[in-house]
Formats: C-alpha cells, structure tokens, sequence
C-alpha cells in the first residue's frame, strides 16, 4: 500500500483544488496513520471515539481530528477537549451536549450538523422539519460553546450517479438557503462536508468544501 502515491492520485483528481481533503483512518494502525502525515496530511477522521482516544496520544499535536461517525451523547466528553470537527450532529440532544462538554473544557467546539439525505432509511441525520423546529426552539438561541461551521451529508450507496448527484444538489440548496437566513452568531455556515472515496468527484462539482477519504488513501477496510 503506497499511501503518498493513493494521496497524490487522489488529490490530482480534485475538481476543486480548494476542496478540503480528510483522510478517513478508520481500522487502520497508526503506522499507515504516520505515513500520511509524513505525506502532509494533518486531517484525519475516525468514526469511533474509542479509536480516536487510541491513536491521538500517539500521533502529532498538530494532527486535527474529525469526528465523522455517529456519536453518542455519553462519550462527548472523552473528545470535547481535543477534537478539531463533530461532522455528525444529527440531534438537538447531542448537540445539547456538546454545548455542555464544551463549557467543562472551555473551549467551543466546531460541529457540522448532519443532514438525511439518502434514500435509506438507515441513514442518521436530521430532515428538514426537524432542522426547521431546532432553529425556532428558544434554547437553541442560547448556545455559547457550540460553533456550527456548516453541514455534512452522506449519498444513497449506489451506482446511480444521477440519484448521488441530486442528493448533494439538494443539500448545497438548503446550505445556500440557511446562509441567506438570519442566523444567530454561533452558525457560521462555511463548510459543506460530503463526498466519500466512491462520489468525492460528483460531491466537488456540487460543491462541497470537505471530502472524507478512506479506502481511496489507505485501501480497503476488513471490519
Ligand atoms: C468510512 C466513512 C467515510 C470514508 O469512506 P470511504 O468510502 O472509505 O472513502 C466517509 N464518511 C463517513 C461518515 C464514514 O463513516
């Protein structure tokens, strides 16, 4: 596995050369971890706290850490200290949380809110009415430790370059549509995270500023 030629390959492919690139070391040793790094990279993201805890102390301070999985509300506090980016907020519950960790470790910290947009049903995250009741609710208004920096979505798995495409459209338009609403001061609405290593491209074209890369980089995962 030569993970600065998959790094170089992928990064040549970019539609967007400003798109922002996070290498998704989920399952992967340290080691490989380590060879990115020495290939530049300081964005990673992992999909388990556990796994996060692991490999933080073992790697760079300058490393940034992405949140990308689904996270429960009780292991917020063992990343609150540290983690660059929560990509996955897909209830005002766990971002209720955050708030809270937030507060413990003073510091804020940045989150994506995560939006349903496939088909599945297995899918996390938000739909529009429930977005839509958070924004109104009285104690969303109040938040002091949470920065929302935009939001992350995740395409039907699919061969259907069609249904992936118009589910990215669609959540570049509501991206758009929030950004042109009055928001309070903790939404600052800049990234749009989507694009794996199968849609990256398809995602850039439609306009996202983050892609989260796996098996494109570090090959592919046995679970
Ligand atoms: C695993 C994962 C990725 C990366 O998937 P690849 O297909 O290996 O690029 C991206 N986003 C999330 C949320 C993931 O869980």
């Amino acid at each position: 596995m030569d993970i600065k030629a998959n790094l170089e390959t992928v990064k040549k492919s970019f539609i967007n050369p400003q798109c922002q690139l996070i290498a998704v070391s989920k399952t992967k040793p340290v080691s490989l971890l380590k060879e990115a790094y020495d290939a530049g990279i300081r964005d990673f993201g992992e999909n388990k706290v556990q796994e996060i805890q692991d490999k933080h102390p073992q790697m760079p301070e300058d490393v940034r850490w992405h949140m990308i999985g689904h996270l429960q509300r009780n292991k917020v506090k063992y990343i609150a200290p540290f983690v660059h980016l929560i990509h996955g907020v897909d209830s005002f519950k766990l971002l209720k949380e955050i708030e809270k960790q937030g507060k413990k470790a003073e510091r804020k910290i940045p989150v994506l809110l995560q939006m349903h947009i496939a088909e599945e049903e297995s899918k996390f995250g938000f739909d529009r009415k429930e977005l839509q009741e958070m924004l109104e609710d009285p104690e969303f208004q109040q938040f002091q430790y949470v920065v929302i920096r935009g939001l992350m979505g995740m395409a039907t798995f699919t061969e259907n370059k069609d249904q992936i495409r118009k589910e990215f459209r669609g959540l570049k338009n509501l991206f758009t549509e929030l950004k042109n609403r009055d928001l309070p001061g903790f939404m600052q609405l800049e990234e749009l995270s989507m694009g794996m290593s199968g849609d990256y491209l398809i995602a850039q074209e439609e306009g996202s500023t983050m892609v989260r890369i796996g098996s494109a980089i570090f090959g592919a995962r046995n679970y």
